[in-house]
């Protein structure tokens, strides 16, 4: 650090304060994680110096030698990690990665059916102010009113009403596994392709701590800097047959030239999600969200579903008569770092909502087990029990400072 540090010491100044706050507070963001050493210092090389439009042996510049195998090398490894057929590793992130899926197989005004933003879909998946929303016919598809659980029966019978090219399956605020058979079926009887957006609980596949959608999807979108633990980016998996279409839409279709140094940062984060220790860490990540979940409703907390398949908890608030916004608020005061989040069917407004949402993936990259999550438990319903307690909400956070020492996360 020490060129920022004599060029520019204001930033230098504000990325030791935010490395102090990643390492003093508990982070629950569940789409945020830890990456290691050796992903940050990928992302912080050289390779951010070259342009390379194209793909592998076809660019639009010369003086690709190096770079090619870097781009080779890494979509080497996410084919064998994901067992894909093909892979597009050059997506931005996550949202232009959705986007070129759907420039890659749509025109505008066709018709797309997603989760509703508001029951865990994410933005690209149709939202109204999302150009996915704007450019295609969006239908979406609700929770179930009684168990909060994907109703696969109303899909099947919506799918049949509107007639879909595209199904998305995936979300960013779900808690429990997704049945990609019953999506798969679903979209042959109405003649749809299946997409699937792994970009939460991609870590999870990559360590068969959940089911995969590879092997049942058309395609599948995902970031790599979520549960899979690599640099801010995307990438598109699918089978052979729609090799051409998909590389076509990433490159010219919506995007220029492709982050080398994220490339070669996403190549590190793969070898690293391929170990055994990886592995270990996504069914401790499971696990932990597990203990979480029980602890919280021991406390009578309302978890949507009723618990966790995967590494996010979304819990209810009404019955704590706080809402999800002022929780997270008081939450984050006291060194408990989550977002507020819409439940199901949620009467309160979207910038207020009656949630709020837990992830366990970068507590457990810090190594947080069974005891600490218990321990993350009680200090969250000591805050949602006091939420005004100002004295409460400075012991704690003194407190977790204090715990956190005994966690270097990787990284810092
Ligand atoms: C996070 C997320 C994305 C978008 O990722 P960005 O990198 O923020 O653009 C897309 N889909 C889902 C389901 C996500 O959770």
């Amino acid at each position: 650090m020490e060129a920022i540090k004599s060029t520019d010491n204001e930033i230098y100044e504000l990325i030791k304060l935010e490395e102090k706050r990643q390492f003093d507070k508990v982070r629950l963001i569940a789409s945020e994680n830890y990456v290691s050493s050796a992903v940050l210092q990928a992302t912080g090389s050289v390779l951010t110096n070259k342009y390379s439009e194209g793909y592998a042996g076809k660019r639009y510049y010369e003086g690709q030698q190096i770079i090619d195998q870097v781009e080779r090398l890494a979509i080497a490894r996410a084919k064998e990690l994901f067992g894909a057929e093909h892979v597009n590793v050059q997506p931005y992130s996550g949202s232009p990665a959705n986007i070129a899926v759907y420039l890659a197989f749509l025109k505008p005004g066709d018709t797309i059916l997603g989760m509703a933003l508001p029951h865990g879909g994410h933005l690209t998946h149709g939202a109204k102010v999302s150009i996915s929303g704007k450019y295609f016919k969006a239908e979406s598809y609700a929770l179930s009113r009684e168990t909060g659980l994907i109703d696969y029966q109303a899909i099947r019978q919506q799918a049949m009403d509107c007639r879909p090219k595209i199904i998305i399956a995936g979300h960013s605020a779900y808690p429990r596994f997704i049945d990609f058979e019953r999506f798969r079926a679903i979209a042959d009887e109405v003649g749809a392709l299946l997409m699937v957006d792994m970009a939460h609980f991609a870590g999870l596949v990559a360590g068969e701590a959940h089911p995969s959608p590879v092997p049942i999807a058309d395609v599948v979108t995902t970031t790599t800097h979520k549960s899979l633990r690599g640099p801010r980016g995307a990438m598109i998996l699918c089978k052979e047959e729609y090799a051409a279409a998909i590389d076509k839409a990433v490159f010219p279709g919506v995007q220029g030239g492709p982050h080398n140094n994220t490339t070669a940062a996403m190549a590190v984060a793969f070898k690293e999600a391929s170990t055994k220790e990886f592995r270990d860490y996504t069914h401790r990540v499971v696990e932990n969200a597990k203990t979480l979940a029980g602890t919280l409703m021991k406390h009578g907390f309302d978890l949507i579903t009723g618990g966790s398949d995967n590494h996010l908890l979304l819990v209810d608030l009404t019955n704590k008569g706080i809402g999800g916004k002022a929780a997270a608020k008081a939450l984050d005061a006291a060194g408990l770092v989550m977002n507020y989040n819409a439940v199901p069917f949620d009467p309160r407004k979207p910038n207020d909502p009656s949630g709020i949402r837990i992830g366990a993936a970068a507590v457990t990259s810090r190594g947080f087990k069974n005891g600490d999550m218990l321990q993350v438990g009680e200090w969250i319903n000591d805050v949602i029990s006091e939420p005004e307690n100002e004295r409460l909400i400075d012991e704690i956070a003194a407190d977790i400072a204090s715990f956190c020492k005994d966690f270097p996360p990787p990284g810092l």
